[in-house]
């Protein structure tokens, strides 16, 4: 029997311009996760902090 599993691709959105930049696999069994990491930003050229966007 398979385990359900609940992955889903997600955006990492920058918080200050709203670019997402990056993607990524998380668990939204609970929820939409909240987190929130440093990343760079290409569209501004420095870190800023993105959050996790659902599609
Ligand atoms: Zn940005």
């Amino acid at each position: 029997m398979a385990k359900a599993k609940k992955r889903e691709n997600v955006w990492l959105e920058c918080k200050e311009c709203g670019q997402r930049n990056y993607r990524t696999e998380v668990n939204v069994s609970q929820g939409t996760p909240k987190i929130e990491l440093k990343k760079f930003c290409k569209h501004e050229r420095k870190h800023t902090v993105h959050k996790i966007r659902r599609k």
